[in-house]
């Protein structure tokens, strides 16, 4: 027989990358989070220790830090006139399992995004004119700005322990970084990692016919590190066993040993292992599920409060919206975790 659980506030399926940031942010602010997690956990097991960290052919050709396909896997048709099919074997695309996600395997190559990126269709329709963007492209302004994201920009590269070398610091150009970067406020966290023969032979090459070549951002950790939760960094070794495997050095930053611990110390979350989520049941007492309106919160044509009025006054079951104003519904008014019971952005 079913058994019931205590209710939370929030539930969030997977304990990958974003569900560690989000759980640190909210449980932080108070609020309850559950994350149900497939795989199992992947701090201080075999794939952290030498000499089994190394071993190619159990986590690169067998993947065994991978999603299982036998047990699920995606289907895949090369056009629309074909059958879907079960993919039965992955090589590119590599969703991780486990508590951390991909990220507990990622290379950590951690670029920002451009000044441009958030407002990319204004761009595009100021470059172009309205018409080089064709009606059916999903192309849109995601709400937040640039100097909005910054701080968070600068928060992800504190707590995931990033080595690189500014090129843009408040407008001023800095020798030596990424002079197209966006302006940042402050420099990495850590010196960039020590370049190998091919990279310095590379940048020498690069500069002598006139580009601009520069450290690329990375969360290893080029030397020891504490981050501004306590979460402790060990310096990259420079091994070479970085995709697809785990840090020995505890030198990458992963959210299995950053943010997922950190959420673990606050009494509002929880982190229930080996729970694999196959379907989503509505419960008739959830408040929206008879005749609550599906929001569609996006930024492009309404303000935030606009927003906030709405959601207070609607019956309204899930909501859909723009990354930048769900967060700030969900972080900065609170109003979404009242109102609503399913949330995708
Ligand atoms: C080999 C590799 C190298 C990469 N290198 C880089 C890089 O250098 N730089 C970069 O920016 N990005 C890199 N990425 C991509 C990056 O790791 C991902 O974009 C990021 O981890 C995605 O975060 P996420 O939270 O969306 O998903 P994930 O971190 O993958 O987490 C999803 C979690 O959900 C769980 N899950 C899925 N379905 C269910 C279910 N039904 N029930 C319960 N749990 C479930 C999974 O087990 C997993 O733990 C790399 C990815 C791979 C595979």
């Amino acid at each position: 027989m079913a058994k019931k659980l205590p209710k939370r506030t929030v539930v969030i399926v997977g304990g990958g990358l974003c569900a560690g940031l989000v759980s640190r942010q909210l449980t932080g602010m108070g609020i309850e989070v559950l994350v149900l997690e497939q795989g199992g956990d992947h701090a201080n097991g075999a794939e952290t220790r030498l000499p089994n960290q190394r071993d190619e052919l159990r986590w690169d050709q067998r993947q065994g830090l991978m999603q299982n396909w036998q047990r699920e896997t995606y289907t895949l048709r090369h056009s629309r006139a074909d059958e879907s099919l079960p993919v039965r074997w992955m090589e590119a695309f590599l969703p991780g399992e486990g508590i951390g996600g991909a990220a507990s395997h990622w290379n950590g190559s951690t670029w920002r995004w451009a000044e441009y990126d958030p407002t990319l269709r204004s761009r595009l329709e100021s470059r172009y004119g309205k018409a080089a963007i064709p009606a059916d492209m999903p192309l849109q302004d995601w709400g937040p700005s640039y100097g909005e994201l910054e701080p968070y920009h600068h928060l992800f590269e504190k707590l995931f322990g990033l080595s690189g070398k500014a090129g843009n610091i408040n407008g001023q150009i800095q020798a030596g970084g990424n002079p197209f970067e966006a302006p940042r406020a402050r420099d990495y966290p850590l010196p960039p990692l020590t370049p190998i023969l091919a990279s310095a032979m590379f940048t020498d090459a690069a500069r002598n016919a006139g580009y601009h070549p520069f450290p690329r951002p990375s969360a290893n950790a080029s030397q020891p590190y504490t981050n501004p939760d306590g979460s402790k960094f060990g310096g990259c070794q420079y091994c070479g066993y970085c995709q697809r495997f785990g840090c020995e050095a505890n030198a990458k930053g992963s959210p299995h040993m950053t943010v997922i611990p950190i959420a673990m110390r606050n009494p509002n979350f929880e982190l229930r292992t080996h729970s694999w989520v196959t379907r989503v049941l509505k419960d008739r007492k959830l408040r929206g599920e008879k005749g609550g309106e599906v929001a569609k919160l996006f930024a492009k044509h309404f303000k935030l409060e606009d927003h906030v009025i709405y959601l207070k006054r609607t019956k309204v079951g899930a909501a859909v919206g723009t990354p930048g104003r769900i967060g700030k519904l969900l972080c900065e008014t609170g109003q979404l975790l009242s109102s609503v019971y399913l949330v995708s952005a």
